[in-house]
């Protein structure tokens, strides 16, 4: 099928963690010009009301829990909003590409004849270890990042795939991984990771009311069942996490071995 010559184009743009000002500017720029906005549930208002009066808004997905649109009907939705010439902004958490479905979307975009441009965004890992000091690799404790998820099926956790994440060496960031945080710290020490290693929780990394749970391994499970958090969760894992201090606050919680 030829594609009309007048079809727009889709922009999967990463909306950064939640704060306008950890948006890049080639984000701010496409969600200004948009004319039709598909956003998920953790985009913040403060970043919809960039987008242009007259532009069509489209709340794609809540939060856990509560029914979102169908992956299906979010791309029948961008193919129809583009071949009307539309330019669609589908706005995403994070980074586009880090468990954001990108390659799907695009996939089936480019199927139909549709132009795709992704607008890299602030991953909450990255969002994470800024805020509370530490870093995501370090030379001689942590020579790899691997981003992760817990992946769930009939509500437990898959066996395969952990021992990869064992390594001593790698800092673990476990994405959609809050409410499996007993089973991923139990597999994770079954596959040999110490269980004494530096692990925190970090909830609304890069926003204002972020917050830090701070523990080894064998205790996160606890201390996030404690700490009950409510917003978004990544997990971080590994020897470099121990240089993690509270927001602002300038000695690490735990000193660096
Ligand atoms: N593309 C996003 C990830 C989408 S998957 C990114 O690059 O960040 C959704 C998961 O991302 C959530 O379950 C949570 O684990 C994590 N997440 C997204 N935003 C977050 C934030 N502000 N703070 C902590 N975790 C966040």
């Amino acid at each position: 099928m030829p594609t009309p010559p007048d079809t727009g184009k889709v922009l999967l743009v990463g909306a950064g963690p939640g704060a306008a000002d950890l948006m890049t500017v080639r984000a701010l720029r496409a969600v200004q010009g948009a004319q039709a906005l598909l956003y998920d549930a953790l985009v913040p208002d403060e970043i919809l009301a960039l987008a242009p009066a007259g532009c069509l808004r489209i709340q794609t997905g809540k939060r856990a829990g509560k029914a979102s649109m169908k992956q299906e009907t979010i791309n029948r939705l961008m193919l129809r909003l583009a071949l009307r010439g539309r330019t669609v902004v589908r706005l995403k958490g994070g980074d586009p590409s880090v468990f954001g479905r990108s390659g799907e979307e695009r996939a089936f975009l480019e199927a139909h004849g549709v132009a795709v441009e992704v607008i890299p965004g602030v991953t909450a890992a990255s969002a994470a270890a800024a805020q509370f000091g530490f870093p995501l690799t370090h030379r001689g404790e942590a020579r790899r990042v691997a981003f992760a998820t817990a992946r769930v099926q009939d509500g437990a956790v898959v066996e395969e795939g952990w021992a990869a994440l064992a390594d001593a060496q790698t800092t673990v960031a476990l994405y959609m991984a809050r409410d499996a945080a007993a089973a991923v710290a139990g597999r994770l020490i079954g596959a040999g990771r110490a269980p004494d290693t530096p692990a925190v929780a970090v909830e609304n990394a890069g926003r204002a009311d972020a917050r830090l749970i701070g523990a080894s391994l064998a205790d996160l499970p606890a201390a996030l069942a404690a700490a009950a958090p409510e917003g978004p969760v990544v997990l971080v894992i590994g020897e470099a996490v121990a240089q993690a201090r509270a927001a602002g606050a300038g000695q690490p919680l735990r000193a660096s071995a």
